[in-house]
C-alpha cells in the first residue's frame, strides 16, 4: 500500500468520512457475569475460574444481578431506552482463549437501544446517537510474547473469561478523527461519574474498535467500511482514524475500490494492515442462549436503578458555572473526575472565592502538577488547602509571590498547604506603632476615601485594610490591623 502523504487537502476535501465505533467497557463488579469467580484484574494466571466460565459441559450460568444493574445505569446516562424483556444469545466462534467455543451475548433483543451523548465540536455542540448497549461476556486472554527466551509459544490465561462487558455501539454519525476522539472522552467521563467501570485503559477495561468509510461529499450513500480492532488508547483511535481516512481516498482516488475487512492497527509504525477480508469474516451462528431465560428488568427494577444516577459531567458543569461564577473552561477542568469536582465544590462553599479558587488551580496546581507528572488525585496540595491560599491571597494577607513560593515548597515536600503555611508563614507586625505608621500612610494617601467614610459608607475601611495588608506584605496581624484602622478612620 502507497504512503498516504501524497493527498493535497483539495483531494481530501472532496470526501467525507463515516465514522462509527464499538466501545467494550469491562463493568465493576466484584465477580463474573455468570459464575461467583473473582474478577478481579492482576490475579496469576488461571487461578480465578470454574466449570461454568471454562465452559464444562452440564454447567449452568446464573446471571449477575450487578451486571444488568450497572448495565442499565450506563445504558440511562447514555440516553437510551432500556427494554423490559431482553434476550441471551450464543455468539460462536472457535478460538483458543475462549473455551466454550461461543461467548454469551445478546443479539436481537439487547439490554437497551436508541441512545446519545452530545460532544463538543469546533462548531458547537453535536448529538452523536448511540444504537444500542448489550450485554457479553469477555473471552481470556492470549499471551503471544515478552518471553525472556524470545522463543515463539502462546500461554493461556482464562482468568478473564465470563468478565461482564458491556458493549456500546454508535451510529455512523461520526464524521472526523477529532469528533471520534471527544466521543470516546465524553463517554468514558460518563461511565466514570456512573462508576460502572474503572475504564483502565491498560488493564483492557476499555477497548474500542473503529468503523470507517469515506465517500464523495454530497454522496447518499455510505462508503465501503474497514474495522480497525485493537486500538488502546483514545490518541492511537484517532492517529488510526487519520491513517485510514487517507488511506481509503487514495484507493478511490486511483480508481480502486475499498476492501470490507477488519485492519489491525500497529502504534509502532503508525499504520493499519489487513487482518481479515469479507470472506474470511466470522458466522457468528446467533441464536437465543437455552441456559438462561430471558432478561426482565421491570419498570420498579429500572426506576430503583435510576435513584443511582448521579449528576452527569455536562449538566454539572453547566450547573457550577451558574453557582460560583466560574467559566466553561473553569468547569471543565474542574469536573475531570468526580472526586476532584466533589472537592473542589465543598472547598467553594467554605471560601469567600471560589472563582479564585478556580483561577489557583488553573494557574498553580494544573502546571506545576505536569511538570512533576502527577495527576490531579495525585497533588500534595488539597482542594482545602487551595481554598485556603485563596482566602488569604483575597485578604491581602499572602502576596502572589509568596504564595507561589509556598506551593513550589508543597510540592518539594510533599505536604499540603495549610501545613506549610503554619510553618513558613511571614511573621506577623503586632506592634500597633508600626501598623499605625502605616495607616497614617494610606490613610494620608487616599483622601477621597476617608471622605466617603465620614461621609457614612463604612465599607470602605475594607479598602484601607487592604492597603495596609499589601504595604506590610501580607505580614499586619489582621485582627489588630482592623481594630486600628477603625479607630484611625473615627477619629
Ligand atoms: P457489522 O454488522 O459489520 O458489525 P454494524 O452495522 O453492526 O456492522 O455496525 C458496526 C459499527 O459500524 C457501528 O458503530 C456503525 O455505526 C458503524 N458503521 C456501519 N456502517 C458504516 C459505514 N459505512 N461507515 C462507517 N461506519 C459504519
Ligand atoms: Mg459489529
Ligand atoms: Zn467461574
Amino acid at each position: 500500500m502507497a504512503s498516504t502523504t501524497a493527498l493535497s487537502p483539495e483531494i481530501l476535501a472532496k470526501y467525507e468520512p463515516v465514522i462509527g465505533l464499538e466501545v467494550h467497557v469491562q463493568l465493576q463488579t466484584e465477580t463474573k457475569a455468570f459464575c461467583g469467580c473473582s474478577s478481579r484484574f492482576g490475579a496469576a494466571p488461571n487461578t480465578q475460574v470454574c466449570p461454568v466460565c471454562l465452559g464444562l459441559p452440564g454447567a449452568l450460568p446464573v446471571l449477575n444481578r450487578r451486571a444488568v444493574e450497572f448495565g442499565a445505569l450506563a445504558a440511562m446516562a447514555i440516553n437510551c431506552q432500556v427494554r423490559e424483556t431482553s434476550i441471551f444469545a450464543r455468539k460462536n466462534y472457535f478460538y483458543p482463549d475462549l473455551p466454550k467455543s461461543y461467548q454469551i451475548s445478546q443479539f436481537d433483543k439487547p439490554l437497551a437501544e436508541h441512545g446519545w451523548i452530545d460532544v463538543p465540536t469546533p462548531n458547537g455542540s453535536k448529538r452523536i446517537g448511540i444504537t444500542r448497549l448489550h450485554l457479553e461476556e469477555d473471552a481470556g486472554k492470549s499471551m503471544h510474547d515478552g518471553f525472556a527466551d524470545s522463543r515463539e509459544r502462546t500461554y493461556l490465561d482464562l482468568n478473564r473469561c465470563g468478565t461482564p462487558l458491556a458493549e456500546i455501539v454508535s451510529e455512523p454519525d461520526i464524521r472526523t478523527a477529532d469528533e471520534a476522539y471527544e466521543y470516546l472522552a465524553r463517554l468514558k467521563e460518563i461511565l466514570l461519574y456512573t462508576s460502572v467501570s474503572d475504564c483502565n485503559m491498560e488493564e483492557g477495561s476499555l477497548r474500542c474498535d473503529a468503523n470507517v468509510s469515506v465517500r464523495l461529499k454530497g454522496a447518499e450513500k455510505f462508503g465501503t467500511k474497514a474495522e480497525v480492532k485493537n486500538v488502546n488508547s483514545f490518541r492511537f483511535v484517532r492517529a488510526a482514524l487519520e491513517y485510514e481516512i487517507a488511506r481509503q481516498i487514495e484507493v478511490l482516488e486511483s480508481g480502486g475500490r475499498v476492501q470490507q475487512e477488519t485492519r489491525l492497527w500497529n502504534a509502532n509504525e503508525g499504520r493499519t494492515y489487513s487482518m481479515r477480508s469479507k470472506e474470511q469474516a466470522h458466522d457468528y451462528r446467533y441464536f437465543p442462549e437455552p441456559d438462561l431465560p430471558p432478561l426482565v428488568v421491570s419498570a420498579a427494577w429500572q426506576h430503583e436503578i435510576r435513584a443511582n444516577m448521579p449528576e452527569l459531567p455536562e449538566a454539572r458543569r453547566k450547573r457550577m458555572v451558574a453557582d460560583y461564577d466560574i467559566t466553561e473552561q473553569d468547569a471543565q477542568v474542574l469536573t475531570g473526575t468526580r472526586e476532584f469536582a466533589d472537592q473542589f465544590e465543598a472547598a467553594a462553599k467554605a471560601t469567600k472565592s471560589p472563582k479564585r479558587v478556580a483561577n489557583l488551580v488553573q494557574g498553580e496546581l494544573m502546571g506545576r502538577l505536569k511538570a512533576a507528572g502527577l495527576e490531579l488525585t495525585q497533588s500534595p496540595i488539597s482542594m482545602r488547602g487551595i481554598a485556603q491560599a485563596a482566602d488569604l491571597t483575597e485578604s491581602g494577607e499572602l502576596s502572589s509571590k509568596m504564595l507561589k513560593q509556598l506551593f513550589d515548597h508543597c510540592f518539594e515536600t510533599s505536604e499540603d498547604f495549610p501545613v506549610v503555611y503554619e510553618r513558613e508563614k511571614p511573621q506577623q507586625i503586632s506592634d500597633p506603632a508600626a501598623l499605625e505608621t502605616m495607616i497614617d500612610e494610606i490613610i494620608a494617601a487616599n483622601p477621597k476615601q476617608v471622605e466617603q467614610y465620614r461621609g457614612g459608607k463604612k465599607t470602605v475601611a475594607a479598602f484601607f485594610v487592604g492597603q495596609v495588608m499589601r504595604l506590610s506584605k501580607g505580614q499586619a496581624n489582621p485582627a489588630l490591623l482592623n481594630e486600628l484602622v477603625t479607630k484611625k478612620l473615627d477619629a
